[in-house]
């Protein structure tokens, strides 16, 4: 089965009037006046890393205290909690962590199919990135294949995407931070009416509550 690259988008009038929105999280909406990709939305945390495909260079913040990668980008490191955090050049070589073939569903200059990947970065593998595998045939696939980032330069970004190295031996899958047998632990269970009544009395639970909004 041969894998059909993604024709570049039509730029639209709608996403560049997004742009104002500085310091939001998401993807543009999607319209059906909206022709292309779904863009990233740039803030001043992340236009680095959307921009930093310009030289070909993939790069990620660093804790300069523990030296972990952090994505996405944030002012303290996920790990020690420092706010010394600078940005690191990587080589832009990862495995391939998890993937999924879109065979029905099309987005905007995204036609199926399209292959979904989880890319770990070969600096720091607890860094995955959630991306599009390109030059690829989806049936030879597998997990642990060798991906290097290739960018696709849509506006003023460059989307850092991946296709496989050729001949190159595969590596072993990293190491789950969460084993996902576990995921379950780490997820809040869902806000009922019944449970809601019982934390209501709890001054604790309700502060929760409001949090979560
Ligand atoms: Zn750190």
């Amino acid at each position: 089965m041969s894998y059909r690259r993604i024709p570049p988008p039509t730029r639209t009038l709608a996403r560049i009037s997004n742009r104002g929105e500085r310091g939001r999280v998401g993807v543009h909406a999607l319209t059906a006046t909206t022709p292309g990709r779904p863009l990233p939305l740039i803030t001043q945390e992340n236009e680095f890393f959307w921009t930093s495909g310009a030289d070909g260079t993939l790069r990620f913040q660093e804790c300069q205290a523990c030296d972990a990668l952090i994505h996405p980008p944030a002012p303290v490191c996920r790990y020690c909690r420092s706010r010394d955090i600078g940005i690191r050049a990587v080589s832009g070589k990862a495995t391939l962590a998890g993937f999924t073939l879109n065979q029905r569903f099309s987005l905007p200059g995204m036609p199926a199919p399209y292959v979904v990947a989880q890319v770990a970065i070969s600096e720091d593998p607890r860094i995955r990135l959630t991306t599009t595998l390109v030059e690829c045939d989806p049936e030879q696939l597998e997990l642990g294949q060798r991906v290097e980032v290739v960018f696709e330069h849509l506006d003023d970004v460059w989307l850092p995407l991946f296709r496989p190295i050729p001949d190159a031996p595969p590596a072993a899958l990293p190491d789950d931070e969460i084993a996902p047998e576990r995921f379950g632990e780490h997820v809040r269970p869902m806000l009922t009416q019944r449970n809601s009544r019982t934390r209501s009395r709890s001054p604790a639970s309700a502060c929760r509550r409001s949090v979560a909004g």
